[in-house]
């Protein structure tokens, strides 16, 4: 008997209220001075650009920890208007990878089933740009089937012991803070018990951080791995043997936001550039078609955000869009390569007039969109779950 169907599935039409819009032209004239004062380069991946100068930045203009309680750091607005920020610095290309993490899901979830102690030691940190985090969820044999992660959490007197590794960390090298998802009991019937998480200082004895090299050549995501790691008991974030309902509230902040589908924008503005004011015929259509697709996904994107603001939990509306956009941004780099011949090549840059660079780029990056997060074949799954067709 099917839970649900697909007459289930809503995108109401949101509303943005008005302070959105003079928020929205405060960040665009931010983000237009520090660019023409030569403060940063637009990326081609917003995962690309960790600058924790720029986050200082960002968080003295009140920009991270929007949603927060002021009590702890934060600034008590709403989730649409973090949305016009994020959408606002996405588009751009702005460097925000240092605070993303932390602003988007380790203090949510520390905010939702951290201790008091440690919501105002790290809350406020987070919110000044002072603090980053790394997600510790894949293991060498753990990544879509995230359950059956083994690095295994042990009681000792003090606290607990900590051994195994984490794998594809992005940024372990560079962050303060890792929240990671390990066993401490019997995984039980439905194999999501015995699951637990904790905070762990990525400058601890006991953990070695060892740089992965992507396909680009670049140092980004890292093993993590942890021997014998003494970790005191007020480091356990939310329950024992809870890990599972938090690791994936912490998916659904992770998945829904609106770099599923703009991660990459700045490559479609520069095709554009590139192209210039007479468009071909195939030109035309392309940038027509790409630009009607992203319309629709931002549409869908916001009015997921209007209903985490009404408190409502979209993750079937959630994993749709990031399924669409994650297709949407490897299509940006296709398209780009189909309708504007650029021999790519390899070298710094990444404005209009560097567009071979941006494409070599773009092309290297392009296959990592639909796997991190969550694969395309796991959002299908629990789309269908969600529409009870599984
Ligand atoms: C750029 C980047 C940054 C990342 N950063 C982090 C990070 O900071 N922290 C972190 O913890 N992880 C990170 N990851 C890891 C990412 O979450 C995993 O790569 C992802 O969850 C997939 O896991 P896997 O690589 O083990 O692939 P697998 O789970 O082994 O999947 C391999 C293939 O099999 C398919 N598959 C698996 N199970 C099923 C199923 N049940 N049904 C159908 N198909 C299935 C998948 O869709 C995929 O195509 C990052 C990944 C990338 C690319």
């Amino acid at each position: 008997m099917p839970q649900a169907s697909a007459n289930d599935l809503h995108f109401p039409p949101p509303r943005l209220p008005d302070e959105v819009t003079a928020l929205r032209a405060e960040v665009r004239a931010f983000l237009a001075n520090s660019l023409a004062a030569d403060a940063w380069q637009p990326n081609s991946d917003f995962g690309a650009g960790f600058a924790p100068e720029f986050s200082r930045q960002i968080a003295a203009k009140g920009w991270i920890g929007m949603t927060w309680p002021k009590d702890y750091g934060g600034h008590g607005r709403s989730n649409l208007e973090r949305y016009v920020v994020t959408e606002e610095l996405l588009a751009a290309g702005a460097p925000v990878f240092a605070h993303w993490i932390a602003d988007r899901q380790s203090g949510p979830l520390l905010l939702r089933f951290g201790s008091e102690a440690q919501r105002q030691t790290l809350l406020p940190r987070i919110a000044a740009g002072e603090c980053f985090f790394s997600i510790g969820m894949s293991e060498p044999d753990s990544g879509s089937d995230l359950a059956s992660v083994r690095t295994l959490a042990e009681r000792t007197p003090a606290g607990w012991r900590l051994n195994g590794a984490k794998v594809w960390t992005s940024n372990a090298h560079l962050n303060h803070f890792m929240i990671t998802l390990c066993r401490t009991g019997e995984a039980g019937e439905d194999r999501h018990g015995g699951l637990s998480q904790f905070l762990i200082d990525l400058q601890q004895d006991g953990v070695t951080i060892n740089p992965i090299v992507n396909m680009l050549g670049t140092h980004e995501f890292n093993e993590v791995v942890f021997d014998d790691v003494e970790i005191p008991e007020d480091r356990l974030i939310g329950q024992e043997g809870d890990g599972w309902r938090q690791v994936t509230s912490e998916l659904a902040y992770e998945r829904s936001g609106p770099e599923r589908f703009l991660s990459n924008f700045h490559i479609f503005r520069t095709l554009i550039d590139a192209i210039g004011p007479e468009p071909d015929a195939r030109q035309a259509e392309a940038i027509g078609r790409l630009t009607g697709r992203l319309w629709t996904l931002r549409r869908m994107s916001l009015s997921v955000a209007a209903m985490l603001e009404a408190g409502e939990s979209p993750d079937v509306e959630a994993a749709i869009v990031k399924e669409l956009g994650n297709r949407f941004e490897r299509e940006v780099v296709e398209t780009s390569r189909a309708v504007y011949a650029v021999q790519p090549a390899t070298s710094p840059g990444g404005n209009a007039a560097d567009f071979p660079a941006l494409m070599a780029e773009a092309i290297l990056r392009q296959p990592s969109f639909t796997l991190r997060g969550g694969t395309t074949e796991i959002m299908r799954s629990i789309i269908a779950r969600g529409l009870g067709l599984r």
